[in-house]
């Protein structure tokens, strides 16, 4: 079945057509980050509008580059929530439409779920059962995944997400939005003996986590060094540094939890900040000793893209699901709500 998936839950407009045969045939994304930057973070209203201005450019730009016709698609999948409600509608909308002209299945998909399936794009696919961390700009959350859609919440974060913490320590720093690549840029020149961040609940038992103490904690440390006008290039990229190693660190022993809780072997990691490479490259070894095996997605497949849409609304159209007559956009929807795909 050739699927067409469209994501427009925040600020990146991707399309891509996943064929579940054939996989992966083509696929476009458009970032708004330029728009958004000037204001330090995502406006809702400008995300809307420049949804409109690009979904049918890149739907008819993923269609030429597969050498398909619209006729060609089978089905259309489209983020339903979480996300801005604004947003979530153009898709929405442009999906439903296109999908009721073409007389084909139109699906609403969970954008985490499209996070969580990303890494099945790859050559060497994980396979389920599996622990899942969701680490991206909105959520911070541990789930066994049992199946598609079978999916129970083992923790999250109380707070802030991890994203988002990284987001916010790079305003302090005077860094770029969105800022977890550029925080990991300056670690990368950071010293990592100079300061020593706490790890947050990791005395606590559970799999919660909570990161907004750590993004107070950065603050008054930037504040003991005199506040950002008065701190040097080196002191930006160590206290980078020592904010994203306690990051990494305190993500590594809620996984080894999850892992010895649930007695599985296999981890999968995904959502924007499994893109952050001191954490890729901390995984596996740090799991090793327990047997078990990291996979995570691409780093393209990181973030917000279209194909991880196409791919989990095509399990889904595949199995018969189809939207009903209403328009059911869920701006929070809890994932643990999904039900099974069955097979
Ligand atoms: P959600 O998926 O929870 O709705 P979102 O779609 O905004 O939120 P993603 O697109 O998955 O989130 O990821 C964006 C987040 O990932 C941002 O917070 C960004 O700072 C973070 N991020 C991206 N690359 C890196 C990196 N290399 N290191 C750390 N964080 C990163
Ligand atoms: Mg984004
Ligand atoms: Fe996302």
């Amino acid at each position: 079945m050739r699927v067409l998936g469209i994501e427009t839950s925040c600020d990146e407009t991707g399309v891509a057509i996943y064929d579940t045969e054939a996989g992966l045939l083509a696929e476009a994304l458009y970032s708004q980050i330029d728009i958004h930057a000037v204001y330090g973070g995502v406006v809702p209203e400008l995300a809307s509008r420049d949804h409109v201005r690009k979904t049918l450019p890149l739907i008819h730009d993923v269609l030429s580059r597969a050498g398909l016709e619209i006729h060609d698609i089978e089905g259309i999948a489209y983020t339903s929530g979480p996300g801005l409600i604004g947003a979530l509608m153009v898709g929405a909308l442009v999906g439903r439409s296109l999908a009721e002209t073409l007389g084909i299945p139109a699906l609403g998909v969970h954008h985490m779920e499209g996070h969580l399936l990303a890494p099945m794009l790859s050559d060497e696919p994980p396979t389920m059962p599996f622990v899942a961390l969701l680490v991206s700009g909105g959520h911070t959350q541990l789930i066994e995944v049992q199946g598609i859609g079978d999916y129970t919440l083992l923790g999250e974060s109380v707070d802030d997400a991890a994203g988002e913490a990284f987001d916010k320590v790079a305003k302090m720093l005077y860094l770029p939005y969105p800022g977890g690549p550029h925080v990991a840029k300056k670690a990368e020149s950071g010293n990592p003996d100079r300061f020593d961040f706490p790890r947050p609940m990791v005395n606590k038992p559970g799999l919660n986590f909570s990161f907004s103490g750590l993004k107070t904690y950065t603050l008054t440390t930037l504040q003991s060094l005199g506040g950002i006008h008065e701190i040097s290039e080196q002191d930006v990229c160590d206290i980078a540094r020592a904010f994203e190693d306690a990051v990494v660190d305190t993500l590594i022993i809620k996984c080894r939890r999850a892992l010895e809780q649930t007695g599985l072997k296999t981890l999968v990691m995904a959502g924007g900040v499994s893109a952050n490479q001191r954490l890729r490259a901390s995984l596996g070894p740090a799991l090793a000793p327990l047997g078990a095996s990291v996979y995570y997605p691409a780093p393209a497949y990181c973030t917000d893209n279209g194909a991880m849409i196409a791919y989990a609304g095509a399990q889904r159209l595949l199995a018969g699901e189809q939207d009903g007559p209403l328009m059911d956009l869920r701006p929070r929807w809890p994932l643990a709500e999904l039900r099974a795909v069955s097979s």
